[in-house]
């Protein structure tokens, strides 16, 4: 698999996409948390509440009450558990780093990720997500979005470790954020717009070159005419 050149389509495809949509590394350290099984649609207007208090600062978000967070999340979902795992990393980050952002994400990779990963809420694509979006390291963020698009194209069986699946993707490509931020976003495009769950649209995916045989192939139970880009019935049965 040429992760470059599916990269380098897919740019030609959606053109430069400019993530993370957060105006600030705080901004989008927050947004990671808040993110978690939620649509971003349902973080935004969270994120807004904050804005509009002046909170996305990490003393000033530290300083409000439980309720008070509670409240003005509300909208991104699970809100009191979200609520317990902001304040956690907000003690973090207070504590240790004086609420600086930079100097807490700064220094070697693994370690950084090690010390995420040891807060409660933060499991290993949320760490990630701000190792690459708010502390600018080169790291590919493993999502679900990787695993259907490229198990469906048999480049992954899709339940293999993250760890594992992020390996390998760092090996194929350059060790640069840029790069892997691009191409992140750009999978979550691709699996959102084009490879559904249910009815992907290969017949319009830029990622159809990616099908090894000319007219259509198997994925799961379903076979899927790529020349139509639907899925055809359930023949494999
Ligand atoms: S070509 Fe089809 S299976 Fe492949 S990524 Fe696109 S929509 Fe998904």
């Amino acid at each position: 698999m040429d992760l470059l050149e599916i990269h380098h389509r897919l740019l030609d495809h959606f053109g430069p996409l400019g993530w993370w949509p957060g105006e600030s590394p705080f901004e989008v350290m927050v947004g990671a948390v808040l993110t978690q099984n939620t649509a971003w649609s349902r973080v935004e207007p969270a994120i807004e509440n904050l804005r509009r208090e002046g909170l996305l600062e990490a003393r000033r978000l530290r300083a409000v009450s439980r309720e008070r967070l509670v409240k003005l999340i509300r909208p991104a979902g699970t809100y009191r558990v979200k609520a317990r795992y902001l304040r956690a990393m907000l003690d973090w980050l207070v504590e240790r780093y004086g609420g600086d952002v930079e100097r807490a994400l700064a220094g070697e990779t693994a370690a950084k990720r090690a010390e995420l990963l040891s807060l409660p809420g933060i499991g290993r694509e949320t760490a990630d997500s701000i190792l690459l979006y708010a502390g600018g390291h080169p790291v590919f963020v493993v999502d679900a979005y990787t695993r259907r698009i490229f198990s469906r194209h048999g480049l992954l069986r899709g339940d293999e470790d993250y760890d594992r699946i992020r390996e390998r993707f760092e090996a194929g490509l350059p060790r640069s954020a840029p790069v892997l931020n691009e191409l992140h976003a750009q999978i979550v495009n691709v699996g959102k717009e084009y490879c559904r769950p249910r009815k992907p649209r290969c017949g319009d995916c830029p990622l159809a070159f990616l099908f090894p045989a000319p007219s259509a192939l198997h994925f799961g139970s379903r076979l899927v005419d790529r020349t139509r880009g639907s899925v055809t019935g359930d023949q494999s049965r």
